[in-house]
């Protein structure tokens, strides 16, 4: 009767794969629900694989209880009432493909609420490891019953232990942005949490002069403290970054600091106009902190060294922008002159407005740059003439145009340049930078 049931309707061909799928999982040895239910997971949304276990479990019994001559260990029909049917009572073992880890989920997942109580957090993922016994527990199932419908065990624990935890603690669960990572290792029974950064975009004004924007190691011990540092491994005492982080690591509790800029200016160089930045706390423990209050305290603590403003909070995608942003900038440059010109020589400058600049890597940063030659162009420039041998210039240019080479000709490596059209040497004394586009 069954066997017709079967044949005479074009669905239930299907309910048969069904049946048939899960008796090869149930014939020997225990299975629980979420381990049966997971082989059907790409079946119907909506339902947990542990309520498609039973569901499927129960489809088993009907299958069993209208005669169909399945073989189904009997221990994978506990608690089921038969009218027909006879089973045989056997004891309750462990899933043989899990090992019962899902009984364990409450538990850990309570461990882990308890150690991140005091992060504050909007967003959280859970991840989770398990033992190389468990993954092939579920391979040697897979290749039973093959993996048309299957769902992997790792996946299934780790939002099972997402889900508890965000459902106990009203957090959301987050994939892509998550400000609270947890990797829970059921192997070694413990968790790893890893705390997104916190990102605060605002503009910064350098000045004072002899402050690198950010941290630069001592150049004798790079970094691991000597005499010449005073064992701060600090090359300057000071940075821009350092000097706006302190505040807001005090504020958030954060381990370290990283400053994005968009660009640096010269450490002797101030900057007058503000300049974009991001500052990247890691591993805050707090995240909501009054932008408002921390710029006066930044602005007050830092007076006449660095000040910001236009704080706000950002995010990583802000970082890329900024460091892709090709800003035009105005500087202001004070010039010595090795000897004397006269007023209307300054003249010869104008041939450099709106001139392309072929400038080989300056001698002051070979060591750290690949020695190429590149092009900029100058978008303005103009001369103020002090006396014989002062001159002050204020040029604007394209992103990444060096200035100080521009004026000295950097022994013939910029080319023209301030030096060579005046036929005097040139020094830059001071650099401002005034504007930035
Ligand atoms: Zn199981
Ligand atoms: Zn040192």
């Amino acid at each position: 009767m069954t066997q017709s049931f079967y044949k005479n309707n074009v669905i239930n061909i299907n309910l048969m794969i069904i049946i048939d799928l899960a008796s090869k999982i149930l014939a020997d040895g225990y299975v629980c629900d979420h381990c049966l239910g997971r082989q059907f997971a790409k079946l119907l949304s909506g339902y947990t694989n542990k309520e498609r276990g039973r569901v499927v479990r129960t489809a088993v019994c009907f299958a069993l209880e209208t005669g169909d001559k399945i073989k189904i260990d009997p221990v994978n029909l506990q608690g089921f009432k038969f009218r027909n049917y006879k089973v045989k009572k056997t004891k309750v073992t462990e899933c043989k493909v899990c090992e019962d880890i899902f009984l364990k989920v409450p538990e850990k997942a309570e461990r882990v609420i308890e150690n991140i109580k005091d992060y504050e957090f909007d967003t959280i993922l859970v991840g989770a490891r398990l033992s190389e016994t468990l993954i092939d527990n579920e391979e040697a199932l897979w290749e039973l019953v093959g993996i048309d419908f299957c769902e992997s065990i790792k996946m299934e624990l780790s939002r099972s232990m997402g889900q508890f935890i965000t459902t106990e603690i009203k957090k959301d669960l987050d994939r892509a942005n998550p400000q609270l990572t947890v990797v829970y290792d059921f192997l070694e029974d413990d968790f790893e949490i890893s705390v997104g950064s916190l990102f605060i975009y605002g503009k910064y004004k350098k000045l004072k002069r002899g402050i690198p924007q950010t941290k630069w190691p001592c150049s004798k011990c790079r970094g691991l403290g000597c005499d010449s540092c005073d064992w701060t491994g600090k090359q300057y005492k000071e940075t821009v970054e350092e000097l706006i982080a302190a505040p807001v690591l005090d504020e958030t509790e954060g381990v370290n600091s990283k400053f994005h800029g968009a660009g640096r200016e010269d450490i002797d160089a101030l900057n007058l106009c503000g300049r974009e930045f991001v500052l990247e706390i890691l591993e805050p423990i707090k995240r909501s902190v009054d932008l408002k209050k921390l710029e006066k305290e930044i602005n007050k603590i830092n007076k006449d060294k660095v000040s910001v403003s236009e704080l706000a909070s950002s995010d990583k995608a802000t970082v890329v922008s900024l460091k892709e942003k090709k800003a035009d900038k105005t500087y202001i440059a004070v010039v010595e002159l090795d000897a004397p010109i006269k007023e209307a020589d300054l003249k010869k400058i104008d041939v450099l407005k709106g001139k392309v600049i072929m400038q080989q890597t300056p001698e002051r940063v070979t060591h750290r740059r690949a020695d190429i030659t590149r092009e900029r162009k100058v978008l303005d420039i103009s001369c103020e003439f002090v006396d014989p041998k002062n001159i002050r210039i204020r040029v604007t240019g394209e992103a990444g145009l060096y200035i100080k080479e521009l004026i000295s000709s950097d022994n013939g490596r910029t080319e023209p340049s301030v030096s060579a059209l005046l036929g005097v040497g040139a020094t830059v004394t001071a650099l401002d930078v005034v504007d930035i586009k």
